[in-house]
């Protein structure tokens, strides 16, 4: 059994005067927890309707589990299941009946159904909401009901479109544990668009930052602030007390310094091409300064995103899901996911 899930190999998606993905390559192992991370028009749409076997590509090509998405349409649709934004159910119908109704779309067999939506309802804490009515659910309800319905049909893969957007702290940290469950206890492989990078952080083994149709990063998050650290980029945050200009200027003198911002509260932000601690942490000393805060960044995937988009040299913008079409939306749900 081959390691890989997902393999796309010079996939590439050109409209009339855009190149909407542009030489894809990318493996995403069996089990793992992958963030694709980009802002509005970046190209993950596209990306997943080629993953989805709903639009051809130009050239390349994308498998998954060894089928080729693109001529395998019916594997594909047994193997992938896709969580748009936004699942729309019936509003009228209660959770435990949109359930039944995916599995009958599906051809599962009536007794299996109910079964199995008992107990999906059960694993995405929604057991006692199971005989209302969805249109009372709410965002977080309808998000795990989502995931218990792309679990219906057992897929390998599921392709998840934002899945944390709008959802509040408490139905985070339940969302966000029930998606490592479904890599952790269950094997399945999960893709995840998003421009939520600290949710992202939480639950992705790897991402990938894609702009403009390219991926220009790849990795898992600590791996991408080293590459950054290796390219001799160190950004350091120090809020010392009392601080002042003396300090601030004798940091500005060492050698690999670049330059030296103070913000609010006195804070300093260093930019440097070495790690300057030890000479920061000497300079805090010898200046009998107290250390409030010393920080290098890096770790953190907000700032990899914003210093990989800096050396793009794209705007520092995250950009969300707002570009895609209602349309688009309408198209993806009705089109594979009761399918
Ligand atoms: P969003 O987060 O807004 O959905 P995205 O990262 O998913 O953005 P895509 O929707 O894949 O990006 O769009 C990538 C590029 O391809 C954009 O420039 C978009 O305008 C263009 N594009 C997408 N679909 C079409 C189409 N059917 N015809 C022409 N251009 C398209």
């Amino acid at each position: 059994m081959e390691d890989v899930m997902i393999r796309t190999t010079g996939l590439t998606k050109a409209y009339e005067s855009v190149v909407a993905v542009d030489h894809l390559d990318l493996e995403i192992r069996r089990g793992e927890v992958f963030g694709l991370l980009g802002p509005n028009g970046a190209g993950k749409t596209t990306t997943t309707l080629m993953l989805l076997g709903l639009t051809e590509p130009t050239s390349g090509e994308a498998k998954i589990d060894g089928y080729d998405c693109t001529r395998n349409p019916i594997a594909i649709k047994s193997i992938v299941g896709y969580l748009p934004d936004q699942v729309g159910f019936y509003p009228d119908l209660t959770g435990r009946e949109n359930l039944r109704f995916t599995g009958a779309l599906n051809g599962l067999p009536e007794a299996y159904c109910e079964e199995r939506a008992k107990r999906l309802l059960e694993r995405v804490g929604l057991t006692e909401a199971a005989d209302r009515k969805t249109g009372e659910y709410s965002r977080g309800m309808k998000q795990r009901l989502g995931i218990a319905d792309v679990l219906m049909k057992d897929p390998k893969v599921i392709i998840m479109d934002e899945p944390t957007l709008g959802i509040d702290p408490e139905g985070m940290r339940e969302l966000i544990s029930l998606i490592r469950d479904l890599s952790v206890e269950d094997g399945r492989t999960i893709l995840i668009s998003s421009h939520q990078l600290h949710q992202v952080q939480q639950i992705c083994d790897r991402v990938g930052i894609f702009v403009k149709g390219k991926l220009i990063a790849c990795g898992h998050i600590e791996e991408l602030g080293r590459q950054l650290e290796n390219e001799g980029r160190y950004l350091l945050t120090l809020q010392a007390d009392p601080g002042g200009e003396k300090l601030k200027n004798a940091i500005a003198s060492l050698e690999s310094v670049r330059s030296v911002e103070e913000g609010a509260g006195g804070v300093l932000r260093i930019d440097s091409s070495a790690d300057i601690r030890p000479q920061v942490t000497a300079l805090l000393s010898k200046y009998g300064q107290t250390t409030l805060l010393l920080r290098q960044e890096g770790g953190d995937l907000d700032e990899i995103y914003h210093r990989f988009f800096e050396k793009a040299g794209e705007p520092n913008e995250h950009g969300g899901s707002q570009g895609k079409t209602g349309k688009l939306r309408s198209f993806l749900q009705t089109k594979f996911h009761k399918a």
